[in-house]
């Protein structure tokens, strides 16, 4: 039976925390047991210093108010003119942003005057650091941005890497976590009371990673009915090839066209009890609904079961994410590129230090510096004007101009057309095409790791809650931090997914804008009710008490997360130079189109890619 809200520690410990930025860590300190934080270092002032903020992150409440309201046809008159002109402007600070100005430095000279405007009170974009010190020693975790896949890196983004002295070789030899795939407790499912009328962990196992050998006698605690516990265990244990018989190209063409909860319908002989165990499976990853999926992206791109049906058994393997990672995601990238663009932020601060660095962001708008990173800041209008640009953003409620030569628009491409009244239609339309999938990324730090070591447990499936994913964040031990695999205090429990739309919405991008409506209208509460309930039903057994071991929660809301991917069953091909994305970045005047819209590919690499194209195009 659901607990009460008093019983689930709600307003004991955390404050409400529904409103502009974080009340203060000195409120969230006083859930810290008295001395448990003796011997370290004074907690820094959340009012100076925005990784520590906790509460509603991510696109946090004062951060999108004004391009909302932009969107819906506010006009910001009345503009104050200020006596500052620059060389570039660069329109949002995320990775995207930070190396155009970067590149433009490379470019122009180091004395080149560059201003950054951003709409959030950090710097990153979604590269984003959560950091902790409730409990004691520092813990950081991803507040966004996690992976370097360095595999796909151009020579570009190598270049830059080398340059900020990233070696992801030794990044990955320093690290132990792996998503909780190969930890020394296994993965496993919770099924919980609410959606399965019973609290169930199945433990070292996982269906989304299945590979051939597994037990198949697990899902027989399934609380889920017998006949789809049979079509489960039928559909990992078929050896068959349904597309004998197809060319490769008539082979192909099926597996692109069928939405996979129909292929594991037809082939797999799945209904939908056994399929709603993976509707939201990709929740976080693709951050869609299953049905959004064709069976050839989630066969070949996902690994999700079904390589069986179509003879292809030899090649499935075991998960595992060959990706190199700072304990704060790629927060380090954005922090190392902002530290080479305004040094005295963090003076001597390199690769080898950077997770533990402590920035001044007092530094960040100097009018001495030749780069200025102005947060708060968001931007409303950007026009040709004479020789240069001219740029209104708001701040503080008032509207205000300021002047350059250039300006690199590295913001998402869907406000484009608002911002930017003068393009023309058809790059406008394109803009509008890049519709950013919503994801959700939750960090709950616990006093201790104890009662997920008691059950063995390290990564959790949730397929019937609103973060599909859980897994515990340690085993990154690099950039000056560590937090050992064996490592049993303070821990970050990160709890990742996205919000379903209702189920009748079916135009993809409809489904995504339905999911961006839901995420934005829940309160902190909600959020926090759910990862109380869950941890109560997971960790209760063994142990584990919401009102006293739940130290802070961060929930990172990103309504415009991964940029959009052209996907099979929703996307033409398109004719080169004439994709929707390609489209939409062609330079404008003196205004040029970054980020990773502008390469419609939900990367870091791509990111800083077409940072370097737009500054090239200057
Ligand atoms: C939760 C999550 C996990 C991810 N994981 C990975 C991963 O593991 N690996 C990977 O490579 N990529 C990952 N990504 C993709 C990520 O988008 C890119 O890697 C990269 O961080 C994008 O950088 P960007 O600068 O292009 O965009 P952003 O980071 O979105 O930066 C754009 C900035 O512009 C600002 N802006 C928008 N409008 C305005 C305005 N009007 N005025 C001023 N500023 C404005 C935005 O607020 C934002 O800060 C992840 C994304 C999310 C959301």
């Amino acid at each position: 039976m659901s607990k009460s809200d008093r019983e689930l520690g709600m307003g004991r410990s955390i404050p409400r925390r529904d409103f502009i930025h974080d009340t203060g860590l000195a409120a969230l300190g006083l859930a810290v047991t008295p001395g448990l934080s003796a011997g370290y270092p004074p907690l820094p002032n959340p009012a100076g210093y925005p990784p520590v903020r906790t509460g509603l992150r991510g696109s946090h409440p004062g951060s999108y108010e004004v391009a909302h309201a932009l969107r819906d046809g506010a006009h910001f008159s009345e503009t104050r003119s200020l006596d500052e002109v620059y060389d570039l402007i660069v329109v949002g600070a995320g990775i995207s942003g930070l190396a155009a100005a970067h590149y433009f430095r490379q470019r122009f000279g180091k004395d080149a005057r560059i201003l950054i405007l951003e709409n959030h009170d950090d710097f990153g974009g979604h590269a984003k650091r959560n950091e902790f010190h409730q409990g004691g020693p520092t813990r950081l975790s991803l507040g966004g941005t996690h992976n370097l896949e360095y595999w796909q890196f151009s020579d570009t983004v190598w270049a830059l890497m080398r340059e900020l002295g990233i070696d992801v070789k030794r990044m990955r030899r320093h690290m132990q976590f792996d998503y909780g795939y190969n930890a020394p407790n296994g993965p496993a499912i919770w099924f919980d009371e609410e959606t399965y009328g019973e609290d169930r962990l199945v433990t070292n196992y996982t269906l989304e990673s299945w590979k051939p050998g597994m037990s198949l006698a697990c899902i027989d605690q399934f609380p889920i009915s017998a006949p789809a516990r049979e079509q489960l265990k039928h559909l990992f244990a078929m050896r068959t090839n349904v597309l004998d018989g197809k060319t490769d190209e008539e082979a192909r063409a099926l597996l692109a066209g069928m939405p996979y909860p129909q292929f594991l319908r037809r082939y797999g002989g799945l209904g939908e009890e056994a399929i709603q165990i993976f509707q939201t499976c990709q929740h976080g990853l693709w951050g869609v609904e299953l049905r959004a999926l064709s069976a050839a992206e989630a066969l070949f791109d996902s690994g999700l079961p079904g390589l069986n049906l179509i003879g292809k058994t030899d090649e499935i393997e075991g998960r595992g994410y060959p990706a190199a990672m700072f304990p704060d995601g790629n927060a380090s990238v954005a922090r190392l590129l902002l530290q080479r663009l305004i040094p005295k932020v963090a003076p001597g601060t390199d690769a080898r230090n950077i997770a533990l660095a402590r920035f001044d962001y007092a530094q960040l708008d100097q009018p001495s510096s030749p780069v200025r990173v102005r947060l708060e800041s968001t931007v409303v209008n950007v026009v040709n004007a004479g020789e240069g640009v001219e740029v209104t953003y708001v701040k503080n409620n008032e509207p205000v101009r300021v002047r350059a030569r250039q300006c690199v628009m590295a913001c998402y491409h869907c406000i484009l057309p608002y911002l930017c009244p003068d393009l023309p239609q058809e790059q406008k339309e394109a803009q509008h095409f890049q519709v950013k999938i919503p994801l959700l990324l939750t960090n709950v730090l616990l006093r201790s790791s104890q009662a997920m070591d008691k059950l063995g447990i390290n990564r959790i499936s949730c397929p019937g809650r609103m973060h599909r994913s859980l897994f515990m964040f340690k085993g990154i031990n690099t950039g000056g931090y560590e937090q050992r695999m064996e490592d049993k205090g303070p821990v970050p429990l990160v709890f990742w997914g996205s919000l379903s739309p209702p189920a009748d919405v079916y135009p993809l991008k409809e489904q995504l804008r339905a999911s961006r409506r839901r995420m934005l209208g829940l309160q902190f509460s909600d959020y926090e009710r759910e990862v109380r309930s869950v941890l109560d039903g997971l960790l209760g057994p063994a142990g584990f008490d919401t009102k006293n071991d739940i130290l802070a929660i961060t929930v990172n809301r990103w309504p415009h997360g991964y940029a959009y991917e052209y996907m099979d069953l929703w996307d033409k091909d398109y004719p080169p130079g004439q994709a929707p994305h390609e489209i939409a970045s062609r330079p404008h005047g003196k205004i040029v189109f970054a980020n990773a819209d502008a390469g419609a590919s939900a990367y870091t690499h791509v990111a800083i890619d077409e940072a370097y194209r737009a500054v090239m195009q200057l």
